[in-house]
């Protein structure tokens, strides 16, 4: 948590008359919408007005939180979203560790005069005026009431603030289920089920959410999955090609990664995806105890994440990012 005289000073900062802006990470996920959302509700609690900008578009199974559809996204509105981060007195950085993250909003984001933020659970992160970095918190919704509570102001956490973080402490931890929630996670949880979140309501909402292409791109990339380095690394991938044939939309192959690890024996998956419309191939790593995917991406596919939920991306072609991804597992003994 931030220190008691950081708090003073931040609580100074959120104020109506400064203009406050929430950022975060590239492709967000239900953590990075449902803190953003969440934060800024609890500002309006407070009688402060702040406004969410994304660099690019998130899920349709996200849009149901209470205003997301206000979201800013930096790539259809990138006039607003400069002036925004540029005018800023407060940038709240969230779910991200680095400007590096955030696109082009970095390149604003490092320019910007604004006081900086960082309420985040990602490993190593850069220098912000004020770091919350915790990465032993399973999620930065978790983290955001853990600052509620700091300023005293649990009695200000509604329906909304409610709904948004439960839905982040949700996807971040696959539904209670990775290693880092705690109990803490818990009692929390029961928190915010107590202020008004509906777990069956937001799990609808959020999860059950597949059309048919989904589902027909899922059993696609099930049907040929494979396991090498005895069983203990799962490989899945997804050519360009299919993911037009199959419709896709964002998030359509969100948790797909997650299907490898469940093979018994498997340790690590990786999943490959080639992008859609840049010539790039974006990754997905998951692992079990101590194999420290952030790391192994960090290293080799220019990306980072959690020690057990990675993301990386590579500049050759799919079959020769996966033949390149084999030698790595088997270089590093993984
Ligand atoms: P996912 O596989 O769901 O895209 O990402 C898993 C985790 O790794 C998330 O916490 C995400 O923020 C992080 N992550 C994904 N892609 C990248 C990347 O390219 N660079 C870094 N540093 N982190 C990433
Ligand atoms: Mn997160």
């Amino acid at each position: 948590m931030f220190t008691p005289a950081e708090l003073l000073e931040i609580n100074q900062l959120l104020i109506p008359k400064n203009k406050i802006v929430i950022l975060t990470h590239y492709n967000p996920d239900g953590d990075a919408v449902g803190s953003s959302l969440g934060l800024k509700h609890y500002l309006r609690a407070k009688g402060i007005d702040a406004e969410v900008v994304t660099p690019n578009d998130f899920p349709k199974f996200l849009k149901w939180m209470p205003e997301a559809k206000k979201i800013i996204i930096g790539a259809y509105k990138r006039k607003m979203a400069f002036d925004l981060i540029n005018d800023a007195d407060v940038i709240f950085c969230l779910d991200f560790n680095s400007p590096a993250r955030i696109g082009l909003l970095g390149d604003w984001l490092m320019r910007a005069k604004a006081k900086k933020i960082l309420i985040d659970h990602h490993q190593q992160p850069e220098d912000f005026d004020f770091v919350y970095s915790d990465t032993v918190i399973p999620a930065t919704c978790q983290m955001i009431y853990h600052f509620i509570e700091a300023m005293d102001d649990e009695d200000l956490v509604n329906k909304e603030i409610a709904e948004c973080l439960y839905t982040g402490i949700m996807t971040d931890t696959g539904g209670f289920r990775f290693r880092s929630t705690s109990a803490d996670t818990h009692r929390i949880v029961a928190n915010l089920i107590e202020k008004g979140a509906d777990p069956s309501v937001i799990t609808s909402n959020t999860w059950d959410t597949n059309t048919v292409s989904r589902l027909h791109l899922l059993a696609l990339v099930l049907g040929r999955i494979e396991v090498v380095n005895d069983g203990k690394i799962a490989v899945l991938s997804l050519t360009r090609k299919e993911l037009l044939e199959y419709g896709f939309q964002k998030g359509d192959t969100e948790g797909f990664v997650n299907y490898g690890l469940s093979i018994v024996g498997v340790r690590m998956s990786a999943f490959f995806m080639e992008d859609l419309y840049e010539d790039f191939i974006k990754i997905s790593f998951r692992s079990k105890d101590d194999v420290d995917v952030n790391q192994f991406s960090r290293k080799y596919f220019n990306g980072g994440g959690h020690i057990n939920a990675a993301g990386g991306r590579s500049d050759e072609s799919l079959a020769d990012t996966i033949e390149t991804f084999k030698g790595r597992v088997e270089e590093e003994n993984l």
